[in-house]
């Protein structure tokens, strides 16, 4: 071969071999945000007092949700008002690709447990919550998500089952959680059971008000409330509406009542569950949404000034990837990895007094002992 001839071939490959490794190797699927919304600046509150806490679990979500919702909203999130930032490792006691169950558990009770465990350690010894430290130094606490409430991740803050699955079980735990808040899905293995029992009547029998409708809710002024207004998940974003942000600031207007403060977890549930059905654009939707509520959540907490927001994932689902896409047009071209979880280190975001802790790599149940710490319980 003359060098003339060796020269224009490895032009030829050298100019071929970007062109082949930007094609995906799998089927990607497309999303546009049509009408992005606006997002504001918030000044974080001066002052180091840190009377509440907030954490805010996007169940599913990863660094490529955020990065894919944030090009979709045309580069605004009101995540980015978050101050100081994390990575949090996520393995359980016993697998490297953790669940909502042992994941959630981590970061509600500090112990890596086994998957699919919920609120008990790995000898199935049933673990303490945020939610209950906060309630023995007689601060309120609370939970907001939009799944059925008998799903991981709210039952890791109050059930306590080494089996995720024992649905049924798992839900009476809410009869003697204590939280002054709840909000979410799932009425229909409240009522209607098989043994019997009517755990809205258990709990209007411990002082509850059991409103069934948002209406209701929202008419509610004060007091001990359990809010089931649907019989599994809450519905869809495009039909519910700002509903987990509305619900959220119903359930921090409330707890605020307490002079002491409050704990409580909002979770942006179903992110996880389109992660696990590969559906990109119900995924986007409910990031946003997401993303969304966190804004009204740290708009509260900056009137507030003294309450610490928490914004992290339990995991990743979907092995998502943004693999082309155009912050122009809001567009986004993704691919998915896994119909299940993935493994990868979550990010953590913090706002408010007591956010410079939270930067770093840590593991995830370290994020509940920096909330025992700084929260004094
Ligand atoms: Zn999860």
């Amino acid at each position: 071969m003359k060098k003339k001839q060796l020269l224009a071939i490895l032009l030829l490959v050298a100019g071929l071999l970007p062109a082949q490794s930007q094609e995906s190797t799998c089927p990607s699927q497309t999303y546009v945000l049509e009408h992005p919304y606006p997002v504001e600046k918030i000044t974080p509150p001066k002052g180091h007092k840190i009377k509440n806490v907030i954490l805010m679990i996007g169940d599913g979500m990863s660094l490529m949700h955020v990065y894919s919702a944030w090009t979709a909203n045309r580069g605004n999130l009101w995540l980015q008002n978050a101050q100081y930032t994390g990575l949090s490792k996520t393995y359980c006691a016993n697998k490297l690709i953790t669940d909502s169950g042992a994941g959630g558990t981590a970061l509600a009770c500090g112990y890596k447990t086994n998957y699919h465990s919920v609120g008990v350690d790995v000898n199935g010894k049933p673990l303490k919550s945020l939610c209950n430290l906060a309630q023995a130094k007689g601060k309120s606490s609370g939970i907001v998500v939009t799944c059925r409430l008998w799903d991981a991740t709210p039952a890791d803050f109050c059930c306590h089952n080494v089996d995720r699955d024992q649905e049924k079980a798992i839900v009476t735990d809410y009869v003697n959680c204590g939280v002054d808040y709840a909000f979410g899905g799932g009425s229909s293995y409240f009522e209607n059971r098989e043994d019997g029992r009517n755990l809205f009547k258990e709990l209007q029998q411990k002082g509850y008000q059991t409103p069934r409708t948002w209406n209701d809710l929202a008419k509610i002024k004060s007091g001990k409330v359990f809010a089931v207004p649907y019989s599994k998940d809450t519905p869809v974003p495009a039909i519910r509406k700002d509903l987990l942000a509305r619900a959220s600031l119903k359930g921090l207007n409330l707890l605020d009542q307490n002079k002491k403060g409050f704990f409580m977890m909002i979770e942006g549930s179903q992110l996880d569950d389109y992660g696990h059905s590969n559906d990109l654009n119900m995924l986007m939707q409910e990031t946003l949404d997401f993303d969304q509520t966190i804004g009204k959540v740290l708009q509260w907490a900056a009137k507030d000034g003294e309450t610490l927001v928490i914004v992290t994932a339990d995991h990743e689902t979907g092995g998502l990837t943004l693999v082309d896409g155009d912050l122009k047009q809001g567009k986004i071209v993704c691919c998915f990895s896994t119909h299940e979880h993935s493994g990868v280190m979550v990010p953590v975001y913090a706002f408010g007094p007591g956010a410079e802790n939270f930067s770093g790599i840590y593991e995830n149940t370290d994020i509940f002992w920096k909330i025992k710490k700084l929260l004094n319980l």
